[in-house]
């Protein structure tokens, strides 16, 4: 089914599909995990609407291009412009909380890294941003506080809590909209807790953001 923006209860969200804006490094232990050094400024990407598909959707990973990274995220949908805004103004402009994986090319992405390239190639391909129904706001009364966890294959692999955000979620909206206008539609994927790793054909997958679960599964 084409993607398409939905609260949990099935309804359709009236908002276009937009950018995916993504923070690279926002929890310590995962920059510790790859080895990575601590940002001094978030480091941002996109990944383009053709990346969306909806979770509950057998995962398609790209062949031949390496090993494929699951990275479980919290998810936000933006449902007013967003420019230049302080972070008061930016939780005013949550629309829902999802969860996300954003599929990650690891060996590919090793490579860019390497030489000093863009990471598009390894996070924007057709299919990277599998995306859960969104819960509304006031569902996740504090989101800034709430667990999230990655079981594959009925064994626990990520395991985070948003309050471990080194950014939290409304800063780096407001940061975001410094660089990108967020536009109605638009989504903010707010970084991965530890435990990073590649998903193979057949996996089960089970999401967990508070006492939600979401199943997925690899083709
Ligand atoms: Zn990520």
């Amino acid at each position: 089914m084409p993607y398409q923006h939905r609260f949990m209860d099935g309804s359709p969200l009236h908002l276009s599909l937009g950018k995916v804006v993504c923070i690279g490094r926002n929890y310590l232990e995962h920059i510790r995990e790859l080895g990575n050094a601590v940002p001094e400024a978030p480091i941002l990407f996109i990944k383009p609407t053709t990346s969306l598909t909806q979770l509950a959707d057998p995962i398609q990973l790209p062949t031949g291009r390496g090993s494929c990274h699951h990275e479980v995220e919290l998810a936000v949908l933006v449902c007013h412009k967003l420019q230049n805004v302080d972070a008061m103004t930016a939780r005013q402009a949550v629309g829902g909380y999802g969860i996300a994986l954003d599929l990650t090319l690891r060996d590919v992405q090793t490579d860019l890294k390497k030489k000093g390239q863009p990471w598009e190639l390894a996070k924007a391909f057709d299919g990277a941003c599998p995306l859960s129904p969104f819960l509304k706001p006031a569902d996740l009364p504090d989101p800034q506080a709430v667990d999230l966890t990655l079981q594959i294959n009925g064994e626990l692999r990520q395991e985070g809590n948003t309050r471990q955000m080194m950014l939290g979620i409304f800063d780096l909206m407001a940061h975001i909209s410094n660089h990108f206008t967020l536009l109605p539609g638009d989504v903010v994927l707010t970084g991965t807790p530890a435990g990073v790793g590649p998903l193979q054909s057949g996996d089960q997958l089970l999401l967990g953001l508070a006492e939600h679960r979401f199943t997925a599964q690899v083709a």
